[in-house]
């Protein structure tokens, strides 16, 4: 029996769905383009969104040491795994068991490069509060160097929802805003999955992401649109492993316990 406004796939039904799917590809296709091109017309506020805004959420107490088969890139005594991203000797201080950005030293990343793997990072904004939107205790964290997850005050901190704090930089709004206060440690775990390509350099499959705050679910298992742009829409080109990267934004953000396991 047929009810009412139940399809009937009759054949001539399916080659005029598969008319209307074609010239839809066509048009995502052309539309894609077209967004590519105009990149450099583009100003860093048309890739800000501001809503929805994630629903704010108290985190519990937790620790998190690593496990047994991690690999240890900063333990709280010295950069030795670390070098600036502009070549040479990582720049930042390492005091009472944390590394904190020097403003004008650079970003930083680790000698060794990574694809797929499990990260433990824990980081702290200033507890004296300076600055506003994207200006307050901004940092970020590159997954193989090119994938930001962005590290914010976002304590009573409004900015665009795509660039808050648990965010990937311009791509994905966090779930929940979990952020502690200024100046208290928070953690990240995030659990990645490099795009793969094809031999063509095409690409195969995308990033994936899933990313923990202060033991919260801030994305899960995310798709990501290519590395990070400030300006403009992302786009996918080939690349290998890369290092895991920290950003020196001007602000005295700290970092310590950051571990890996790779997968
Ligand atoms: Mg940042």
């Amino acid at each position: 029996m047929t009810g009412k406004g139940t399809l009937n796939f009759k054949p001539s039904n399916l080659q005029s769905m598969r008319s209307i799917i074609f010239v839809l590809a066509a048009c995502t296709f052309t539309f894609c383009s077209k967004a590519q091109n105009n990149n450099n017309q583009m100003k860093p506020e048309d890739t800000e969104v501001w809503e929805p805004v994630p629903k704010v959420v108290t985190p519990g107490t937790s620790t998190n040491t690593a496990p047994g088969d991690a690999i240890v890139l900063f333990d709280g005594t010295s950069l030795h795994q670390w070098e600036a991203e502009k070549g040479g000797a990582a720049g930042w201080e390492v005091k009472d068991g944390a590394m904190t950005v020097v403003k004008g030293a650079g970003g930083i990343k680790t000698k060794q490069t990574f694809e797929d793997f499990q990260l433990h990072i824990e980081w702290r904004t200033p507890a004296e509060v300076t600055g506003e939107s994207q200006g307050r205790g901004n940092s970020g964290i590159f997954m193989m160097g090119l994938y930001e997850l962005q590290v914010l005050d976002n304590y009573n901190n409004r900015t665009y929802s795509n660039g808050q704090a648990g965010s990937f930089y311009k791509q994905r709004i966090p779930l929940v805003n979990v952020c502690r206060k200024p100046g208290e440690w928070q953690t990240y775990d995030v659990i990645w999955t490099a795009p793969r390509f094809n031999a063509d350099g095409s690409l195969k499959s995308p990033a994936r992401a899933t990313v923990l705050q202060n033991g919260v679910l801030v994305q899960n298992n995310v798709e990501l649109d290519g590395p990070t742009l400030y300006i403009g829409k992302p786009a996918y080109k080939q690349h290998g492993p890369g290092p895991i990267a920290l950003q020196d934004h001007g602000n005295p953000v700290s970092y310590r316990n950051i571990w890996i396991r790779t997968l």
